[in-house]
């Protein structure tokens, strides 16, 4: 029976097992390395994925009231204009929408929620490594044994790290990242407050802009803006000025100037590398690996958070209708095993159509895939694959566990 649990990273991947394992009335532990679990960054977007395992965790009303209803991803082209992604949520066979979210008003809800089941937290606790049920600190300092530690420590996680190397493997860094910022939402009706709007152009430049509702204490609605750029071209990016930049993006979108005239320091705007990973296994001898630590890739689908949720809910499940501990992480293993595999597949496999160099995959994306997109049943097949639905990994509504 596995009643301690250390679960280390306080990211919404590892506070939503938190929560649900404490529900079930395990005693549970969060190892984060910052001294007061708190989330930085941008927002993001919420699909029917994620919302079904919050909504088995009884919390989307509490982010829905923080949220900005997502109907409508929209991609057009410079200079013609010509729109290249169009994918309504209403599309779907079931249709849901999506929420636009800021990091901060999640993370305030799965920890308000944690802390109400229960789940105990060490703070300033930087995990170096995890063997036999317990964590080692990066000082040195062991943690007590627990019958089951949890690696949610995201993309950069030592304790994956360790695994992938184990079996000869590693992290492929992407070329590009993105710098992003959040900013007031630009009050213009060139912006519609319930789609993510992007421009391109090739696929070496693209802007996007996502309405994300509001921080918890906030009152005014949010923007995340974000610029595509190469790692590599950051130091060039800094030593050009703020206002060189801001040039540049208002010859390709010059509705963007209320959110450009937000951003006064170059701090404000984060850069984002980006790097694709997924383990072979996600478990090992009292250890599970959930979120971005077990697969991360570039946001381009918009499915991180999504998974890490669905990984949660379905370590739980596993955990709660199995008394063998080896049974239930082989269990965990197989319900993730194929949804993730075919989304980092579809992510690797579309991201160079909106970052990469060169104007062939940009071609091919603006001449046949916007074609295809306009075929009989395809607007369904696109929403329901940002959606994060192909291989359907919902949980049932109606199931009383979890
Ligand atoms: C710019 C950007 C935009 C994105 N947009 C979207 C989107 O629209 N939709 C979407 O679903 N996903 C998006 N993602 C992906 C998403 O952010 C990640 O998939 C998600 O945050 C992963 O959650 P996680 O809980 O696994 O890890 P994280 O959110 O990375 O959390 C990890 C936690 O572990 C802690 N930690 C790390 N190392 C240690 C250590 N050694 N010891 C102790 N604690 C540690 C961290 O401080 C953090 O609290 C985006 C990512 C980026 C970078």
């Amino acid at each position: 029976m596995t009643r301690e649990v250390a679960i280390a990273g306080a990211g919404p991947a590892g506070l939503a097992a938190a929560i649900l394992l404490a529900r079930q009335g395990k005693g549970v532990t969060v190892h984060e390395r910052f001294d007061r679990p708190a989330t930085v960054g941008a927002g993001f977007i919420l699909q029917p994925t994620g919302l079904a395992v919050l909504d088995r965790m009884g919390l989307t009303a509490e982010v829905e009231a923080l949220a900005q209803p997502i109907d409508r991803l929209f991609g057009r082209a410079h200079p013609s204009g010509r729109v290249v992604l169009d994918v309504r949520y209403d599309a779907l066979a079931r249709p849901r929408g999506a929420l636009g979210v800021h990091r901060a008003a999640l993370f305030h809800v799965l920890h308000r929620a944690a802390i109400k089941a229960g789940v105990r937290f060490e703070t300033g606790w930087p995990v170096r490594s995890a063997a036999h049920g317990r964590l080692k600190r990066a000082d040195g300092v062991m943690s007590p044994a627990y019958d089951l530690v949890i690696d949610a420590m995201g993309a950069r996680s030592p304790v994956a790290h360790r695994m992938h190397v184990g079996v000869g493997r590693r992290r492929l860094d992407l070329d590009f990242g993105a710098l992003w910022a959040t900013t007031p939402w630009p009050d213009h009706p060139h912006f519609d407050s319930r789609a993510l709007q992007q421009v391109y152009r090739r696929a070496d430049t693209m802007i996007g802009v996502l309405p994300v509702g509001r921080q918890p204490r906030g009152k005014a609605p949010l923007a995340t803006f974000f610029w595509s750029l190469k790692s590599a071209d950051y130091p060039r990016w800094r030593a050009q000025g703020l206002d060189a930049w801001k040039d540049r993006v208002l010859a390709f979108w010059p509705e963007t100037a209320p959110i450009l005239a937000a951003l006064a320091d170059p701090d404000q705007l984060t850069l984002a590398r980006y790097g694709h990973h997924t383990l072979r296994s996600p478990v090992e001898d009292r250890l599970a690996v959930i979120g971005d630590a077990a697969h991360s890739t570039s946001p381009q689908l918009g499915q991180g958070i999504n998974m890490g949720l669905l990984d949660a809910f379905a370590l739980a499940q596993a955990l709660e209708t199995r008394a063998d501990l080896d049974k239930a992480l082989g269990a965990y293993a197989a319900a993730r095993r194929w949804h993730v595999r075919l989304y980092q597949a579809l992510s690797l496999g579309f991201t160079p159509f909106y970052q990469a160099d060169g104007r062939l995959r940009p071609m091919v994306r603006d001449h046949v895939l916007g074609r295809i997109a306009r075929l009989p049943g395809a607007a369904r097949l696109l929403a329901a694959t940002v959606s994060g639905l192909l291989l359907d990994p919902r949980p049932e509504p109606d199931d009383p566990r979890g």
